[in-house]
């Protein structure tokens, strides 16, 4: 989708600082990071968001969650992350292409605001 951020990210048309990449899907550093380390892990396909996703999804996310400590321990997070997903207007989505910030590096807070 040509109007949709995370989509012109995956196609380089928007520069992203990645830190894993494959055919799949992709993780990069979130431009505001709200933790010393802030990462988002995206699918390339187009899904709106958590909200969206069909049956035939079920591979391509079971993929993307098993890569979320893969990634976490690239990055150092041994002793812990956070995983969090805002879906839809109450969970304060902003970018409306399915996305997972990875958050670590500080002690979280819960309940979450
Ligand atoms: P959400 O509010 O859950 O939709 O999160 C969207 C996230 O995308 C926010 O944390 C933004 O800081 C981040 N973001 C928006 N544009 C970019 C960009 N071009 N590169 C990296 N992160 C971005
Ligand atoms: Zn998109």
């Amino acid at each position: 989708m040509s109007d949709c951020i995370f989509c012109r990210i995956v196609n380089k048309d928007i520069p992203s600082k990645a830190v894993y990449e494959d055919d799949r899907i992709l993780a990069f550093y979130d431009l505001e990071p709200q933790a010393p380390v802030h990462v988002l892990l995206i699918p390339k396909k187009h899904i709106s968001s958590l909200d969206a996703l069909q049956p035939e999804d079920t591979e391509l996310m079971g993929y993307l969650m098993l890569k979320v400590k893969d990634v976490a321990k690239e990055l150092g997070l041994e002793n812990g992350y956070r995983l969090v997903n805002n879906c839809g207007e109450d969970g304060m989505q902003t970018v409306k292409h399915l996305h997972f910030h990875l958050l670590g590096k500080r002690k979280m807070t819960w309940p979450p605001g």
